[in-house]
């Protein structure tokens, strides 16, 4: 159990710790730009939409989400995709060659990557048959290096979302911080952790606007954790991570939530429609519940099969390789037109 001595501070790296983050000056000067020429950061005078330098804290996107999301600005940080907020939490929290993170596969792929590049230990505890968390196992792997612990929920590329009660028990004996990942909570029935990020100083939460949002080119990713873990990590994020054209198009994009709404709604529909058909092709033997956009199966030979799709024009993605995966296959739920045609090949073949 966390004791009230918890300290976020003694899990940052030294040298995050003492670091002075960069400051640019137009930092200072946001609240009066009237009538200001800025001749600071050596851009091109000429306006061209682009050619100042982005917002650096993302203001205006950040009060919007903040606002929608039920939290405060200070509990925001913005990346260049999931992936850079994930690398940045590494960055902060992990020692390269001391400390170790715990990773529960099958999940997504990112986490190990990025446990590599960074030269950090993965300690990898995997989910039990039923593809649910086993917290016991978790925390007799962990030890006093373990910073970070990864919850992929719902999971990639399982599906499910974990029983709320493992990830509550999780959260409170682990003494590093808890990343949720959240990539998929828009399609799911559970809730997201965000609205109980106060409770837990040691939790961030993490969602993107990739899948559900639709804006997977954009790249951004988003950050929600109490405002000292932002603030530490606001020291090491690049200043201009975000540009321009992403902060103005996901903006625009948030605020059309009616939009949004619809398209999750098609995809649910289409991917319970989905399903059903899969229940009648002979070479599937298992289809897996889900709380994603996408839908797990296994089959009789998993190889085969995306072989086959490949031939007909059809991508999905062979997940055979991975622990507690053999044989078995991942669709994402696509327009209702791509669905009725995989349907049809899938009977074909
Ligand atoms: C797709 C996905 C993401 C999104 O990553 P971005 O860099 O924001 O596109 C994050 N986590 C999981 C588990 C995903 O499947």
């Amino acid at each position: 159990m966390k004791t009230n001595s918890f300290n976020i501070q003694n899990l940052v790296r030294d040298n995050v710790r003492k670091l002075k983050p960069y400051s640019s000056a137009r930092d200072e000067f946001k609240d009066f730009d009237k009538d200001m020429i800025f001749l600071d950061a050596n851009e091109n005078p000429f306006n061209n939409g682009v050619n100042r330098y982005p917002d650096p804290r993302q203001l205006n996107l950040k009060a919007v989400l903040a606002k929608q999301k039920g939290v405060g600005i200070d509990n925001i940080l913005l990346g260049n995709g999931s992936d850079e907020v994930l690398d940045l939490i590494y960055r902060t929290f992990c020692e390269p060659k001391i400390d170790n993170i715990l990773t529960l596969p099958p999940t997504y792929g990112m986490y190990k990557v990025l446990a590599e590049t960074n030269d950090i230990e993965n300690r990898e505890v995997l989910l039990n048959k039923d593809f649910q968390p086993d917290p016991e196992k978790i925390l007799s792997s962990a030890d006093d290096y373990s910073k970070l612990l990864f919850i992929c929920s719902p999971n990639n590329p399982t599906g499910n979302a974990f029983y709320p009660e493992l990830i509550e028990e999780l959260i409170k004996s682990f003494n590093g911080i808890v990343v949720i990942d959240e990539a998929y909570i828009d399609f799911s029935s559970q809730k997201s952790w965000l609205s109980r990020l106060n409770e837990f100083p040691n939790l961030i939460v993490i969602q993107t606007l990739s899948k559900a949002y639709g804006m997977a080119g954009i790249r951004l990713g988003i950050c929600y954790a109490s405002s000292e873990i932002i603030s530490i990590l606001n020291k090491i994020k690049p200043p201009y991570n975000v540009n321009s054209l992403t902060q103005q198009k996901a903006l625009e994009r948030v605020l059309n939530t009616k939009e949004i709404d619809k398209e999750i709604e098609t995809i649910l529909k289409e991917r319970d429609n989905l399903m059903e058909n899969l229940e009648k092709i002979s070479f599937v033997s298992e289809i897996y519940p889900t709380d994603a956009n996408f839908v797990l199966i296994r089959v009789d030979d998993a190889t085969k099969r995306y072989n086959q799709l490949i031939e007909k024009g059809i991508v999905i993605r062979n997940r055979t390789t991975q622990p507690l995966c053999e044989n078995t296959l991942r669709f994402t739920v696509g327009t209702p037109k791509e669905n009725a045609k995989l349907i049809k090949i899938l009977k074909e073949i």
